[in-house]
């Protein structure tokens, strides 16, 4: 197995190619740093998110979803202290008008000199940093006003503490149990950049689970396990995944403790999901601002109490980016590159390839049938333009992780091959064994043949 090849730039260069992702507006000479996702990126972030609801809703029945509104009442940013808090040091550059993330200088390029960080150029003249708060803010109706001021919002997760007596209310669950969220949320970051990790517009994955406050420490180490190991279970190489607990100075204003999952990118290890102890600071908060009671009153022992939440917080784009990242490899076969995604076959794009091997004598209609009967239990695309090495090469780099090939053999006895993306094993199956075949592989765990390499 070769060494570890990926970098950012071949990700960029896979996903531009294959139609995973593009720069958005690109027609009109694009908008920095933001992107749209083509029809494989969309399939793998929809595998990304519906992996996330399996693990959070469907394997358990202590969490029930939610998707609340992106507009919320001001007043929410007000309880939750992202009006006040939600800032992130701001330079400016006098000599070159550009402005950068204080905090972020050292990982930054000057643009007059890039080979030395903003600021130690020969030119550099930068500002004091200064507070610049990252939400969007817009205006609700057809008048702009002071009055009508509201905001796009930062995360999920104040949604589903406004919705607390709501879900209370209905879902009959006490705590421990949580509400999860996925959906689109807009930072306007000072310094987007490394493709889809950091964006101001994006999706993420939230869950706050609600716990009796003795229990919360438990609870926090619990997600903090749960969360790592979905990723491995996923196929991320546990060599390139770290839990990192947040330094005392580190911490949010509501944590009293927070542990990142980090991925080592090709841009070195950074943050893929943080899972936090938010004690009680959001219902108080919300209780406080809004005049509702936000408390448990449990009827079995007559105690009130205000729950304390377990966050695990994560960026579906960003999770979608270290898959690819982890899957992507490259290796010689038969004295040619090959290009191939390695992706657990849960998260890849399509499962199966129906190849037929000519484009003529009946092979066509038989592996249209072979689709139709597929279809209805995984992704599956029929493919018959180009040589077989070909149409397998382009199937290897959208990490389909089953080639079936109907041959002339396929005719006289309907049977076909079945190629293995990672060992190109080939097997020769009856077509009638190919739906329970390929359901059990599917749900077989799985672990990534780059295991190993450096
Ligand atoms: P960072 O330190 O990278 O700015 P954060 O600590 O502010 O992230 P959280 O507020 O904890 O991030 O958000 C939870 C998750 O949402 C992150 O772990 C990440 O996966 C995702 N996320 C946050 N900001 C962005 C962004 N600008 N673009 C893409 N994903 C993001």
């Amino acid at each position: 197995m070769p060494g570890d090849v990926v970098t950012m730039d071949k990700i960029v260069a896979l996903c531009k190619r294959r139609g995973f992702v593009f720069p958005s507006s690109e027609i009109y000479g694009g908008l920095g740093s933001t992107y749209d996702y083509g029809h494989y990126g969309v399939l793998l972030k929809q595998n990304v998110k519906g992996e996330w609801w399996r693990a959070m809703v469907q394997d358990r029945d202590d969490i029930v979803a939610l998707d609340s509104a992106i507009l919320q009442h001001p007043k929410v940013w007000e309880a939750s202290g992202h009006l006040a808090g939600f800032t992130d040091p701001l330079v400016d550059c006098r000599t070159c008008t550009q402005r950068f993330r204080a905090d972020h200088l050292g990982d930054l390029q000057c643009p007059r000199k890039p080979s030395k960080p903003p600021g130690q150029g020969p030119d550099c003249d930068l500002t004091d940093a200064r507070d610049f708060n990252l939400m969007f803010e817009t205006h609700v109706g057809p008048v702009k006003e002071s009055a009508s001021v509201a905001y796009l919002r930062p995360e999920t997760a104040q949604g589903i503490f406004i919705n607390f007596k709501n879900v209370l209310s209905f879902a009959r669950k006490k705590p421990p149990f949580g509400i999860a969220q996925v959906g689109k949320s807009f930072r306007n970051e000072i310094t987007p950049g490394n493709f889809v990790f950091r964006t101001r517009e994006f999706e993420q994955m939230e869950m706050e689970f609600f716990v009796p406050p003795g229990e919360a420490q438990q609870w926090f180490e619990y997600w903090q396990q749960a969360r790592y190991d979905w990723y491995v279970e996923l196929g991320i190489r546990p060599d390139h995944l770290v839990l990192r607990a947040h330094e005392a100075d580190e911490l949010s204003h509501y944590s009293s403790g927070t542990s990142d999952i980090e991925y080592r990118f090709p841009i070195g290890w950074s943050e893929l999901e943080g899972v936090a102890n938010r004690g009680d600071f959001d219902l108080k908060a919300h209780a406080e601002h809004s005049g509702e009671k936000l408390e448990y009153f449990d009827q079995a022992t007559g105690e009130r109490y205000v729950p304390h939440v377990i966050e695990p917080a994560a960026g579906a784009d960003r999770a979608a980016l270290a898959f690819l990242v982890d899957a992507y490899d490259e290796e010689e076969v038969a004295g040619e590159q090959r290009t191939v995604l390695r992706l657990h076959p849960r998260l890849a794009p399509v499962k199966a390839a129906v190849l037929p091997l000519v484009r003529k004598d009946g092979q066509p209609e038989i592996a249209r049938e072979i689709v139709a009967a597929l279809r209805p239990i995984l992704a599956v695309e029929y493919d018959e333009g180009g040589s077989i090495g070909k149409r397998y090469r382009r199937q290897d780099e959208i990490g389909t992780p089953w080639g079936i090939t109907v041959d002339h053999q396929t005719l006289e006895d309907r049977t076909v091959t079945l190629r293995d993306r990672d060992s190109l094993a080939q097997e020769r199956l009856a077509i009638d064994e190919l739906p329970g075949v390929l359901a059990r592989r599917l749900a077989a765990p799985w672990s990534s043949p780059k295991l190993g390499a450096a």
